[in-house]
C-alpha cells in the first residue's frame, strides 16, 4: 500500500465537510529542485503546527503533503480534544514509561493542551467550531469503575481541574445509561476536524512556511557529511532538517519505517441531526465522551446535532460500511435511552487510519543524523499531536533542545515485535471487543 491509495483525498462522506467553515484551496504539486532548512513530511496537525513554529523562528519550512491538506487523519477524526492519554493509559503509567521527568512533561503537555490550542484556534481565527464543553470518562462496571477512579485521582494529584461524578450526575450529562460514575475535565473540547487542519495549515503559511499538496515523499537519502535529499517523482529538495509526520499513512520512503507502528484502520459515522427535543436529553451541554469499551462507547454532536458514533474495521468484512452501520445502530441504541424504539437514520460513513505502539505513545526516532520521525499517534492526536508539534517546532528552531521533547527517543528505529501478526490481528479484532463488552449493556 501506497500513500496514494490509502488517502482519500475527497472528503466523500466525511460529514465534517458539510459544516466546514474553512476554505480547502488546492495547493500546487512540488516541481524542480528547491532547498529548505526544514522539510516536513505530511501535513496534517503534527506537521502543521510544527512548521508553524519552526516558521516564527525564522526557519524556511517546506511541507511535503503526498494527498491534501486534512485527508490524513487529521481531517477525518471523531473531532475530541482529550486531556487524557488513550483508554486505560494512566499518567503514572506515562511516567513509568519515559522516566519522572520526561512523564510528567508529557502529562502536563497533555493537560494544558485543549487551552493552547484554543488559543490558537482564536488568534488564527480558525474556523473550527472549537467547544471547551467538557470531556468525560464514565465507567461502564465495576472494573472500569476503578480505573478510571484510579486515573482520576492523578489527573487530580497533577492539578488537572478534574471532578468526579456519581451515576446519576454522568446520566444527566450524557444522556446515556448505564454508567456507574466518571471523571470530567472541563477543558476537554470538541471540533470539526477538518476546519481545525485546515487551519493550521492556513496558519502555517501565515507564518511563512510552504505547503505543497499532491507532492509524496519516495525517498530521503543523507550521506554521511551531506545534507538530507527528499525525492519524489518531480522534485528534488536539499533540507537541513527533515520531520517524519505520516503517523498511520507512513509508507515506503524509508522502508524501515513501517514496521515501527500498527495502522489500525476506523470507521466513523453521524446520525442525521437530532430533533431539538432530543437534544434536551443526549448531550444537553455539548460535552462528549469516551469510555473503556474497545467497542465504541463515545459519543458528541456537530455542531447541527448529528450524533457521532463508530469502532474500528472488520478487515474481513465484505460490506465494511454495512457492519459498521449496524453496530452504530445497536450501540447507540443500547447507550442513549431516549433513542430506544426511535428511527435512526445515518447521513454520513468514512474511515481513517491510526497509528499505534505497543504503549499507544508515539515515538521520536532520529533515522539519519538530520532525519527524524515523530509516528504512533492512536486515538488521542487530536489533542497530542498539534501540542507536540508546537514543541517539536521549537526544536527545530533552537529554542528547546532533543531532552526537551517528552518522548521515547531512539537513534534508527524501534520496531514492533511480530509486527506483521500484530498488523493482522488489528484489522479483524473488532469482533472480539463486542463480545468482551456485551455484558456490559444494560438494554
Ligand atoms: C476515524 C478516526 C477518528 C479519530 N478520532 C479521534 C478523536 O476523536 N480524538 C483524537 O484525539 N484522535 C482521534 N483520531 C486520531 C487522530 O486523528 C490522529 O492521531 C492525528 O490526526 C494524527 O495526526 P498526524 O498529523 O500525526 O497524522 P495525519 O493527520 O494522519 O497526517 C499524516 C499525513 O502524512 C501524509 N503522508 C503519508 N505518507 C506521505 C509521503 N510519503 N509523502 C507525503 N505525505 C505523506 C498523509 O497523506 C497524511 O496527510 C481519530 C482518527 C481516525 C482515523
Amino acid at each position: 500500500m501506497t500513500t496514494a491509495n490509502w488517502v482519500d483525498t475527497t472528503m466523500d462522506g466525511v460529514a465534517w465537510a458539510k459544516t466546514c467553515g474553512e476554505d480547502r484551496p488546492e495547493r500546487p504539486a512540488l516541481e524542480g529542485e528547491a532547498e529548505a532548512d526544514l522539510v516536513i513530511v505530511g501535513a496534517g496537525f503534527l506537521g502543521t503546527m510544527t512548521a508553524l513554529r519552526a516558521a516564527q523562528a525564522g526557519l524556511k519550512v517546506l511541507v511535503l503533503e503526498g494527498g491534501r491538506v486534512a485527508s490524513g487523519a487529521s481531517g477525518r477524526n471523531g473531532g475530541y480534544v482529550v486531556p487524557h492519554f488513550p483508554g486505560a493509559v494512566s499518567p503514572q503509567m506515562v511516567e513509568g514509561y519515559l522516566g519522572r521527568e520526561k512523564g510528567r512533561k508529557l502529562c502536563e503537555l497533555v493537560m494544558s493542551g485543549p487551552n493552547r490550542l484554543a488559543e490558537i484556534v482564536k488568534h488564527y481565527r480558525i474556523r473550527s467550531d472549537y467547544l471547551q464543553n467538557g470531556w468525560l470518562q464514565p465507567a461502564h462496571d465495576e472494573v472500569a469503575l476503578g480505573k478510571t477512579r484510579a486515573i482520576y485521582e492523578q489527573w487530580k494529584s497533577l492539578g488537572a481541574p478534574v471532578s468526579w461524578l456519581d451515576a446519576g450526575e454522568v446520566a444527566a450529562e450524557l444522556g446515556a445509561g448505564g454508567y456507574l460514575g466518571g471523571w470530567r475535565n472541563p477543558e476537554g473540547a470538541v471540533i470539526n476536524p477538518m476546519g481545525q487542519s485546515l487551519g493550521f495549515a492556513r496558519a502555517a503559511e501565515a507564518e511563512g512556511a510552504v505547503i505543497h499538496e499532491h507532492s509524496r515523499v519516495e525517498s530521503i537519502v543523507q550521506d554521511p557529511g551531506q545534507k538530507a535529499v527528499v525525492r519524489g517523482e518531480n522534485f528534488r529538495v536539499t533540507a537541513g532538517k527533515v520531520l517524519i509526520a505520516t503517523n498511520a499513512y507512513t509508507d515506503d520512503l524509508l522502508p524501515e519505517l513501517r514496521k515501527t507502528v500498527i495502522p489500525v484502520r476506523l470507521w466513523h459515522t453521524t446520525t442525521k441531526p437530532l430533533s431539538p427535543e432530543l437534544r434536551k436529553t443526549i448531550l444537553p451541554n455539548n460535552a462528549c465522551f469516551t469510555d473503556l469499551r474497545k467497542s465504541g462507547g463515545f459519543g458528541r454532536l456537530d455542531i447541527e446535532g448529528r450524533l457521532v458514533s463508530g469502532g474500528s474495521c472488520l478487515g474481513v468484512a465484505r460490506d465494511a460500511k454495512g457492519y459498521g452501520l449496524a453496530h452504530a445502530r445497536a450501540r447507540i441504541n443500547a447507550l442513549y435511552p431516549a433513542l430506544r424504539g426511535q428511527p435512526l437514520e445515518f447521513d454520513s460513513y468514512w474511515e481513517g487510519y491510526v497509528a499505534v505502539t505497543d504503549n499507544y505513545l508515539p515515538h521520536m526516532q532520529r533515522l539519519r543524523p538530520d532525519v527524524f520521525s515523530v509516528i504512533g499517534f492512536g486515538t488521542r492526536g487530536v489533542n497530542l499531536a498539534p501540542n507536540l508539534g508546537l514543541l517539536l517546532g521549537d526544536f527545530f528552531g533552537g529554542k528547546l533542545g532533543l531532552a526537551d521533547i517528552p518522548l521515547e527517543q531512539v537513534d534508527g528505529v524501534r520496531k514492533i515485535a511480530a509486527h506483521g501478526i500484530k498488523s493482522a490481528v488489528a484489522q479483524q479484532i473488532f469482533p472480539y471487543y463486542k463480545f468482551r463488552d456485551r455484558k456490559s449493556f444494560v438494554v
